[in-house]
């Protein structure tokens, strides 16, 4: 069982009401353990040259699209159809438009990949739409891009990155982390990167203050701990862990799959978030 297996079964124990509808996340979790890489995938420049990309603000994100080919995460990309068409039946036949246009070559990789904080160029790819994109990449990138971005990570220096994307990937962040010191990291779900995040900024639309900030987070569904912070001028948002109040949470990306009530209420007033939750898929 890999650590993020074992989260997920913990996580499955503290809120079991959800085990049914998050099912599919467990398959998911199974089939990224199964994975390994079919050749080495490898960043080709030197630490210095990261240091320069995040120096500049540039994301590494370039080096996904030269390195992966399609045959290198098929079986992932494969896994991750079989998910989302469970989630979401009415999807059976523009996923198999997408799969024909996989196998032809006319669709690969970057179709997935991030692009500007965005997934993929943030239109329709083969009749599926950006949000059915979005929960593909989230669903099938990771082990992948985590074997790639892995070891860029201990180059990147405190204080270097600021921006709202991952400075590996350049995928949008997926939760937020409040840690020890009360800072706020913000975590990326298709490489497992994080990085340190201005405290009342908008990672989605840069915008600074806590007067643009929203706690949606309702009363009857408040857990200690826990909050959805939402921006009030591009409407993203994103849900947050305490870790101080809350010692056992599992990774940010457990937390965030295993918390689909927060989204349901989210969603309900109207905000977004760049890679949906499967209960905001389905219809
Ligand atoms: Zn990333
Ligand atoms: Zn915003």
């Amino acid at each position: 069982m890999t650590d993020l297996q074992e989260a997920w079964a913990d996580l499955l124990r503290r809120r079991p009401a959800f085990r049914d509808t998050l099912a599919i996340y467990g398959d998911v979790l199974e089939r990224w353990a199964r994975w390994s890489p079919p050749r080495p995938l490898a960043l080709s420049p030197s630490p210095a040259a990261w240091r320069a990309a995040w120096d500049s603000g540039t994301p590494l994100a370039a080096e996904a699209a030269r390195v992966l080919r399609a045959a290198d995460v098929e079986d992932l990309v494969g896994a991750a159809m079989d998910a989302l068409a469970r989630v979401e039946p009415s999807l059976g036949p523009a996923l198999q438009r997408f799969a024909e246009a996989w196998d032809g070559g006319a669709v690969g990789p970057t179709a997935l990949l991030p692009e500007r904080g965005r997934i993929g160029a943030g239109s329709d790819v083969a009749g599926l739409g950006a949000d059915a994109i979005a929960f593909l990449a989230g669903a099938s990138l990771r082990p992948a891009l985590e074997a790639l971005y892995g070891p860029a990570r201990e180059h990147l220096g405190e204080g270097v990155w600021s921006l709202g994307v991952c400075p590996f990937c350049g995928g949008p962040p997926g939760f937020t982390d409040v840690v020890e010191d009360g800072r706020r990291r913000l975590a990326c779900h298709l490489c497992g990167g994080a990085w340190l995040f201005a405290k009342l900024r908008c990672p989605f639309c840069g915008v600074d203050g806590a007067a643009h900030l929203a706690r949606l987070t309702p009363d009857e569904a408040r857990e200690e701990g826990y909050v959805i912070s939402a921006c009030r001028e591009c409407r993203g948002y994103m849900k947050e862990v305490d870790r101080r109040a809350r010692w056992n949470a599992g990774p940010a990306l457990v937390e965030d799959w295993g918390s689909p009530h927060f989204d349901l209420i989210a969603h309900r007033q109207g905000y977004w978030r760049p890679i949906p939750s499967i209960v905001q898929l389905a219809r």
